[in-house]
């Protein structure tokens, strides 16, 4: 037998879908050029809110599920495209250093679980996979990149089962790092991959902690299967506007994410503070996306205030670029 259901049943079934079908995937905006927002720190906000150093920021996922919800929230009202998971110590290496190795399913699943909910189909989801905090032993250090493999695995199965529409792996500086966890992405998961390196400024140019180039990262993390590259944290927004031209002139197809700091961190009395304001790092957004970038968020220091000035500039932009195509479709017609 078939059951029907309610008349309300069927008309917000069929609305749903219609939503869905209206609603691009991820990959799908990206590929068609479309400049997106996403959104600032987690850290540092988690912070602001009373997180106490030394504690897993993860945890918090079950602990103050609101709060985490909430910094979602936040950024979404401020304009975020798509919101990154608080996960991004989640591999079974971090979360064993506070004794929660055992927690990697849970905590990973209540992390996709809240920014979901907060998006509430709006916009995407990508779950932030950061460093293991080991080094690979051709490296100098103490486990095997085979070792490396398997905790990202473990890491991106649950994220994509909870429903994530891409995998952000950031602030990487080892590209042996790097590539396991684009590979264990690719070969475990359909999402989308990210891949972004934290460089810094030296007398020779930029570079990883470990001494990888812009163009570098960039080159090897596409030919590991990264669909998308960029920086995260470690500038501020001027330094990335060089970092991505960088990248753009390596990989001239591949779309680059960025997410500065608001400037670099300062020591005041005690505080940590961060100075970059949100109209200096709007001021730079245009420059940054003729420099490549198609997908524009924030890291330490950056809050909702500094992701709606920007995501402001971002949407002109992307106006002005539609009515551009428009207007050119038009008359590419009255032409032909
Ligand atoms: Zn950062």
């Amino acid at each position: 037998m078939v059951v029907i259901p309610a008349r309300a049943g069927i008309h917000s079934l069929l609305k749903r879908m219609e939503k869905e079908i209206h609603m691009k995937s991820f990959k799908e905006r990206v590929d068609r050029g479309d400049i997106l927002i996403s959104d600032g720190a987690m850290g540092t906000y988690l912070q602001a809110k009373g997180l106490k150093p030394g504690e897993c920021m993860e945890s918090w996922c079950v602990s103050h599920p609101n709060v985490v919800k909430g910094i979602h929230e936040d950024y979404i009202a401020a304009g975020s495209d798509l919101v990154e998971t608080n996960s991004f110590g989640g591999t079974g290496y971090k979360l064993k250093s506070y004794g929660l190795a055992d927690k990697v399913r849970e905590l990973n699943q209540a992390a996709v679980a809240l920014a979901k909910q907060a998006m509430a189909g709006k916009g995407y989801v990508a779950a932030s996979v950061g460093p293991t905090g080991h080094i690979v032993e051709d490296e100098g250090g103490d486990v095997t990149p085979q070792d490396l493999y398997k905790a990202f695995k473990e890491q991106v199965v649950v994220l994509e089962e909870g429903g994530a529409d891409a995998l952000c792996i950031e602030t990487m500086a080892s590209l042996s790092e790097a590539v396991q966890a684009i590979k264990a992405a690719k070969e475990n998961t359909k999402l989308p991959v990210i891949c972004t390196f934290t460089f810094e400024a030296s007398a020779r140019g930029f570079r990883t902690m470990m001494g990888v180039t812009p163009e570098r990262a960039a080159r090897e993390a596409v030919a590991a299967g990264a669909d998308i590259v960029g920086a995260n944290c470690g500038n501020g927004i001027v330094n990335m506007i060089e970092i991505t031209r960088q990248m753009r002139a390596a990989q001239p197809n591949t779309p680059i994410l960025i997410s500065a700091n608001a400037g670099m961190p300062v020591l005041e009395g005690e505080k940590t503070v961060f100075k970059e304001t949100p109209e200096f790092m709007a001021s730079k957004v245009n420059d940054l996306i003729k420099a490549g970038a198609q997908i524009i968020g924030g890291c330490c220091g950056t809050t909702p205030d500094h992701i709606a000035a920007m995501a402001r500039v971002a949407k002109a932009a992307r106006q002005v670029d539609s009515q551009r195509s428009t207007a050119n479709n038009e008359k590419r017609g009255s032409a032909g």
